[in-house]
C-alpha cells in the first residue's frame, strides 16, 4: 500500500490521471491525518464542510480528460486569504465571525485548477509574529516537537504541510512568514518576487512588504503552486506584467555569503550546517564567494518602521462598524476604541501604535522618512551585489525552533528571529528556505533552513539552486 500522504504533487499527479488513486481517496488520507493531529497541533482553524465533494468534483473533471497541476491536489489556506462565502478572520477576534464576499486572486487560480481547498490554517494575528503564538485561537505547536513553535507567522500551514495534514498549503510573507515557519518545520516555503503573485483578496499587513508564497515537502512542488497562483491580475496594480522576463535557468551559478553579517547571533551548531550546504553548492559545481553587504544590518530597523507604519494604516479600516466584532461604548469614539481594544491582540496593538508614531507629524522625518532612504540604499546596495552573483546566501534563521512561550513576553527577542529574511522583502526580490541538516535539542532532531535571495523575477535561480541543496535529502 502506498502512503498517500507521502506523495508529492508530481507523483499524485500522475497516479490520479493514470487513475490509480482518485482525488477523494487522495482527500480522505490527508483529512484523517488532519482530523487526528489537529487537537494537538491546531494548525487547522477550520476543515471545510465540502471537502470530499471537492474531491468528487475533481475525480469527474479527471475522468472527462482534464489535467492541471493542483487538479485533486488537498490544499490548504492560510487564513488570511478570502475563499467567498467562508469565515476568514486572520486568526484575530475582530474578524471571528467575518464573511469573505469575494475569492482572493490566488484562491480563484486554485479553484479553476481543480485543487481541493481543505480550509484555512491558523497563523500569528494579522500576520505579524513570528511563533504563531500570536493567534486569538492558541498557539499552532511544531510537529516535529510540540513543545516547540512551528514559527509563523503562517505557522498553520507549515504544520499542515510538515504534518502530512496537506499536501501543500499557501502562506504570505512579510518579513519571512512563508520562509522562517518552513525552516523551522523541515519543510521548503518561497516568497516569489513582488507582484509576481496578485494581492487582491490577501488581508493587507504591509502592502509594500506583503507577497502570497507557497510551502510544500519538495522544491518542485513549491514550484508547481508558485507557477499556478502567479501572475498579472488587474485586480492589483502592483502585479508585474506576463511580459516581464524572467531570469532564465544557468548550468553553473556564483552565490555570495555576506560573511559581515553572519558573525554573532548564530547558534554555532546551525552555522556548521550552513557550511556545509555551501559545500554541497561547490561540490555541485556552483562558485561560491564572500560578499560585503553594510547596509544589510540595517534591514531589520528599516523593515521594524515600515512595517508598522504600513500595518497601523491598514488596520485603520478594523472600527467596530464596517467589519466583524463591535463593543458598545458610551459614544462612537468610545465605541472604536472598545472594539478596537478589546477585538485586537497585543502585538496587534503594540504595531499601531508603533506605525502611528513613526509617521505622526513631529517624527515622520525622523522615522518613517528615513526609514524610506534606508530602504533605497539596502535596495542600491544589494543590486550592485547581484552584478557579481545569482543569488545570495544565508541560513533562514539564526536558530532551530524555539521553546513555546519562551519568548512570548519578549517582543524584541521575536522581531531579532526576522534578522535574516526581512531584507527580501524591502527591496521586493523572491528568496526561498529549503530544508538542510538538523541540531539536537532535547534529544530531538530539529530541522534548519537555508535561505537563497534571488534579483527580481529570479525564481527559477531559487528553484535550481534549491533542488540541487535538497538532493538525497527530501
Ligand atoms: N515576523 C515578521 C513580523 O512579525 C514577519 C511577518 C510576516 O511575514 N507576515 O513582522
Amino acid at each position: 500500500m502506498i502512503e498517500l500522504t507521502a506523495l508529492t504533487i508530481q507523483e499524485a499527479r500522475k497516479k490520479l490521471d493514470k487513475g490509480e488513486i482518485t482525488s477523494v481517496e487522495l482527500t480522505e488520507a490527508f483529512l484523517k491525518n488532519a482530523k487526528e493531529k489537529n487537537d494537538t497541533l491546531n494548525a487547522f482553524l477550520e476543515i471545510f464542510d465540502d471537502v470530499l465533494e471537492q474531491a468528487k468534483e475533481a475525480d469527474k473533471r479527471i475522468a472527462n480528460g482534464e489535467s492541471y497541476p493542483l487538479l485533486g491536489i488537498p490544499i490548504a489556506l492560510k487564513d488570511n486569504l478570502l475563499v467567498q462565502g467562508r469565515k476568514v478572520s486572520s486568526a484575530s477576534k475582530i474578524l471571528e465571525n467575518y464573511t469573505a464576499t469575494y475569492d482572493a486572486t490566488v484562491i480563484t487560480k486554485c479553484k479553476e485548477e481543480g485543487a481541493v481547498l481543505l480550509g484555512r490554517t491558523n497563523m500569528d494575528e494579522f500576520a505579524m509574529g513570528t511563533s504563531t503564538e500570536n493567534s486569538a485561537f492558541g498557539p499552532t505547536r511544531n510537529p516535529i516537537d510540540p513543545t516547540r513553535v512551528p514559527g509563523g507567522s503562517s505557522g498553520g500551514s507549515a504544520v499542515a504541510v510538515a504534518a502530512k495534514m496537506a499536501m501543500c498549503a499557501l502562506g504570505s510573507d512579510t518579513g519571512g512568514s512563508v520562509r522562517q515557519p518552513a525552516a523551522l518545520c523541515g519543510i521548503v516555503g518561497i516568497k516569489p518576487t513582488y507582484g509576481s503573485v496578485s494581492r487582491y483578496g490577501l488581508m493587507a499587513m504591509g502592502s509594500s512588504l506583503d507577497v502570497v508564497g507557497s510551502l510544500a515537502k519538495t522544491v518542485d512542488d513549491a514550484e508547481i503552486l508558485f507557477e499556478t497562483i502567479r501572475g498579472w491580475d488587474k485586480m492589483d496594480s502592483t502585479t508585474i506584467p506576463n511580459e516581464r522576463k524572467r531570469i532564465e535557468k544557468k548550468d553553473t551559478y556564483v552565490i555570495g555569503v555576506p560573511r559581515d553579517f553572519l558573525t554573532t547571533g548564530i547558534d554555532p551548531d546551525a552555522l556548521v550546517e550552513f557550511e556545509n550546504a555551501l559545500t554541497k553548492l561547490k561540490n555541485e559545481g556552483h562558485t561560491v564567494v564572500d560578499i560585503e553587504l553594510p547596509t544589510l544590518k540595517y534591514s531589520l530597523a528599516t523593515y521594524y518602521i515600515i512595517c508598522p507604519a504600513e500595518v497601523s494604516t491598514n488596520m485603520a479600516r478594523f472600527d467596530g462598524v464596517r467589519y466583524g466584532f463591535h463593543k458598545d461604548g458610551v459614544d462612537r469614539i468610545d465605541d472604536y476604541r472598545q472594539s478596537r481594544g478589546a477585538g485586537f491582540g497585543k502585538e496587534v496593538r503594540r504595531r499601531i501604535l508603533l506605525g502611528t508614531y513613526v509617521l505622526s507629524s513631529g517624527y515622520y522625518d525622523a522615522f518613517y522618512n528615513k526609514a524610506m532612504q534606508a530602504r533605497d540604499l539596502i535596495r542600491k546596495d544589494v543590486f550592485e551585489v547581484f552584478k557579481k552573483v545569482d543569488a545570495i546566501a544565508t541560513p533562514t534563521t539564526t536558530s532551530p525552533a524555539f521553546k513555546i512561550g519562551e519568548k512570548s513576553n519578549d517582543p524584541l527577542a521575536l522581531y531579532l528571529e526576522d534578522i535574516f529574511t526581512v531584507s527580501a522583502n524591502i527591496i521586493g526580490t523572491p528568496a526561498i528556505s529549503v530544508p538542510f541538516g538538523t541540531v539536537v535539542r532535547d534529544g530531538v532532531a530539529l530541522p534548519l533552513g537555508f535561505q537563497l535571495m534571488a534579483p527580481d523575477l529570479g525564481e527559477t535561480t531559487l528553484f535550481t539552486l534549491g533542488n540541487i541543496l535538497t538532493k538525497n535529502i527530501l
